[in-house]
């Protein structure tokens, strides 16, 4: 039967078989959710293409969340194949390599401020605010978020800012698409291997400290974090809106896990 039967959901930000976002459809596919989904480049499109036939999801469009227009075809395209739906994930972040490294404040620049503010928060809320009137009651909305946005991590720099703003981003539009009886969420993440982890500098040694000091010995995986994402998309979580729920094996609630004797 699955808990998802009888949702449709739109996924965005699968760029291969490593994403969290590929992680999200194959446990929504599990628990019977109908899927739609973005490709956002032209290289990864047969990609996708061929990901989203693994699943049996035939409705695949692409969007680039820097641009209106983008936004705006992507939903004149679904409401062709769906009349109304019951949400989407965002799983998408950018920022350009050089800031993702280094000194946060000598390497600042207004432009690569905006624009990863533009694609990594902005992009949540044009989406919401494009396709308000196609969802349906108890639709959930969902982003994909990292502890970077509460405190400042090495080499994070501008996208823990962004996080931030979009952690905010979540609070304001549940507030005001509660109304509609729409949730909004977000999954603040551990550190996961994949395209854009692997773009900011020293990614490895800051997961194997992430390793050391999380309480919960499992790693998370793109299936926790798709196991997550179906609970949150579904009925079984309504009553939870405007929340950064941690999937992220208690890292954040530790500063110091064990001491050696
Ligand atoms: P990923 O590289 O697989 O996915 C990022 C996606 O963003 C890609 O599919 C890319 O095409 C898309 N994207 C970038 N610019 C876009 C644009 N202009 N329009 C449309 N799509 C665009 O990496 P991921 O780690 O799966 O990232 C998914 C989300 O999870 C991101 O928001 C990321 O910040 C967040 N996150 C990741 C981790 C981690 O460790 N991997 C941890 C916490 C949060």
């Amino acid at each position: 039967m699955g808990f998802m039967k009888g949702k449709k959901i739109l996924i965005t930000g699968i760029a291969n078989r490593y994403s969290i976002a590929f992680g999200i459809a194959k446990a929504m596919h599990a628990q019977n959710a109908t899927l739609a989904l973005t490709y956002h480049l032209d290289k990864v499109k047969e990609r996708v293409f061929s990901l989203a036939k693994e699943l049996g999801i035939s409705i695949v469009f692409p969007c680039d969340v820097s641009s209106d227009e983008s936004i705006k075809n992507l939903f004149v395209n679904i409401s062709k194949k769906w009349r109304k739906f019951d949400g989407f994930v965002h799983a998408i972040a950018f920022s350009p390599k050089k800031q993702m490294s280094g000194d946060y404040v000598n390497n600042i620049t207004r432009s690569d401020f905006s624009r990863v503010h533009d694609i990594s928060s902005y992009s949540f809320v044009g989406m919401a605010k494009e396709c308000r009137s196609m969802l349906k009651k108890n639709s959930s909305l969902l982003t994909l978020s990292y502890i970077g946005s509460k405190q400042a991590i090495p080499n994070y720099n501008i996208m823990g800012v962004a996080k931030a703003s979009l952690e905010s981003n979540v609070r304001y539009m549940a507030n005001s698409m509660g109304i509609d009886s729409i949730r909004v969420n977000a999954i603040s993440s551990a550190p996961i291997k994949t395209v854009s982890s692997c773009g900011i500098k020293n990614f490895r040694k800051m997961s194997k400290f992430s390793k050391i000091i999380t309480p919960y010995s499992h790693p998370v995986t793109i299936h926790d974090i798709g196991n997550t994402a179906a609970f949150l998309c579904s009925n079984l979580s309504k009553g939870i809106t405007g929340q950064t729920i941690y999937v992220d094996g208690g890292f954040n609630i530790t500063a110091m896990n064990r001491l050696n004797p």
